[in-house]
């Protein structure tokens, strides 16, 4: 595959979806930058297949604008959009050789006929299919049909390319083995945007540069995976990516520190009003045991051994306190007392989730 100029990027811009009056994609203000992969990161129902059908075409805005570079496309049919698109159940024709199906849309997009068979074997090869032109669909594994799904969309040479929960069909280890693949196709065609639709906190946090948290119709948090899973902005990111102890504080009259039922608690992330209800968000592998800055005591009430850590929970106040730690000198048992203890810089400071879940960003 030449590489081209670099791709364009997307821009969703004030983008709403409804059907029959429903809101299901609410002001979607989001841009995935020229070969970048964004994950849409979110539960089922929560928007994330109908922003991606927004940008293929497949479904129009009810207000906003969709943008490929700088091409407003929202009125733009999707075969026109330059657009390659793979969905979870690979969608191939049953009574075409794999050969056929992967030129499926260059026929439908009038590719000159003589760069038919290059343009295919470009794909096949890229995707390890070369060997299995002649089959058919049926005559392939699950793993394979879905190569050749991919194979297809790369074909017309796409400078956005949309995935649609790619590898939800596929068993974990095929799983494990195709994210590797992604990874590496992305890195050789670094030109072309990608947007990842999944539900898999995994998969967003192995393939994307970026992560956008979708919930309700509402992008809630983005960013990289990494700040999104040191510096969650909502109580909602901070548990779909990763685990997280949530306690709720009163911030304190420094914004630095707060009251966790009469404890004071030292955090470094401010931004809260003092005398603010709000949720302080410390990482389970962050808490260690023993004394130490925010140290918290309570009673042992879970014991979990996970191979290479043990998880302990210890309610304190009413509240659990979960801690994934490695090296256990001795196992606590359940109804002990145990003091816990994180530091302020891993004590992240939330705004409480209001009746609606997660906050505006
Ligand atoms: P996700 O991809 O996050 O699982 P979707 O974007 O598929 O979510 O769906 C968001 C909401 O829109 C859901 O409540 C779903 O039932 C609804 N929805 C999706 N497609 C249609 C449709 N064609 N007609 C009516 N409602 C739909």
């Amino acid at each position: 595959m030449t590489a081209g100029a670099v791709g364009p990027g997307i821009r969703f811009d004030q983008v709403t979806v409804a059907y029959d009056g429903n809101v299901v994609l609410d002001r979607l203000d989001l841009t995935v930058g020229p070969g970048e992969v964004m994950a849409l990161l979110g539960p089922s129902g929560s928007g994330k297949t109908t922003a991606l059908r927004a940008v293929a075409g497949f479904v129009r805005p009810v207000s906003g604008r969709v943008h490929l570079g700088d091409r407003d496309v929202t009125d733009l049919p999707p075969h026109k959009r330059g657009i390659g698109m793979v969905v979870q159940q690979y969608a191939l024709f049953p009574h075409m050789r794999v050969e056929e199906n992967v030129a499926f849309g260059l026929r439908t997009r009038r590719t000159a006929r003589a760069d038919i068979p290059v343009r295919v074997g470009e794909a096949l090869e890229m995707t390890g299919m070369s060997a299995y032109a002649k089959r058919y669909p049926r005559e392939l594994s699950g793993g394979q049909q879905q190569r050749v799904a991919i194979a297809r969309a790369l074909a017309i040479r796409p400078s956005v390319l949309l995935l649609d929960e790619p590898l939800s069909a596929l068993d974990a280890q095929l799983r494990s083995g195709m994210l590797a693949e992604l990874a590496r196709l992305h890195r050789e065609l670094p030109e072309v945007s990608i947007l990842y639709v999944t539900h898999d906190q995994i998969e967003a946090l192995t393939l994307a540069d970026r992560i956008a948290v979708m919930d309700r119709a509402r992008l809630q948090d983005c960013g990289t995976p990494q700040e999104l899973y040191r510096r969650p902005r909502t109580e909602f990111t901070a548990s779909f990516v990763g685990s997280a102890n949530l306690l709720p504080v009163r911030v304190g009259p420094g914004a630095d520190t707060v009251d966790f039922a009469g404890q004071p608690l030292a955090t470094t992330t401010g931004g809260a009003r003092p005398g603010e209800d709000a949720t302080l968000c410390v990482r389970p592998h962050r808490v260690g045991i023993g004394a130490g800055p925010n140290a918290l005591t309570g009673t042992v009430a879970e014991v979990q051994w996970r191979g290479d850590t043990h998880r302990l929970g210890v309610d304190v106040s009413g509240h659990r306190l979960t801690a994934d730690v490695r090296e256990l000198r001795e196992t606590p048992a359940l109804g002990d007392r145990l003091t816990l203890h994180f530091a302020a810089e891993d004590a992240v400071l939330l705004p409480a989730a209001g009746p609606s879940g997660g906050s505006d960003v």
